[in-house]
């Protein structure tokens, strides 16, 4: 089955944000909580991006690329980058993996492929 991570679409103006807020970006209106989840898109273009070196021991690796993609909806997501050498403006596409474990947990997030 394919992974999703999930947008919030307003019932009032069908506007779709991500992450979530309580009040809708667009038409502001939307006091009440009335969104339906649906799933983000996974292609996008880089924004811009960065190279980790520093990691916390429990990462299964030595450096890390993070980027900021805006997606075909417009929304911008942080994710790992799994792309040799980036460029900005180049398209990606997201698939949600785990980009982290420890002891007992598994933790999903979004890692960008050249598209
Ligand atoms: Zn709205």
């Amino acid at each position: 089955m394919e992974m999703n991570i999930y947008a919030y679409k307003c019932k009032k103006c069908g506007h779709v944000q991500y992450p979530y807020r309580t009040i809708c970006r667009n038409c502001h209106k939307n006091e009440h909580n009335e969104f339906d989840i649906v799933p983000l898109p996974k292609s996008g273009k880089l924004l811009t991006y960065t190279n980790l070196y520093t990691l916390p021991p429990d990462f299964e690796v030595v450096t890390l690329g993070l980027g900021i993609v805006e997606l075909e909806d417009g929304n911008k997501i942080t994710g790992q980058l799994n792309i040799d050498k980036p460029k900005i403006g180049m398209k990606v596409k997201g698939k949600v993996e785990v980009v982290r474990r420890d002891e007992y947990n598994e933790y999903m997030g979004m890692i960008f492929y050249p598209a």
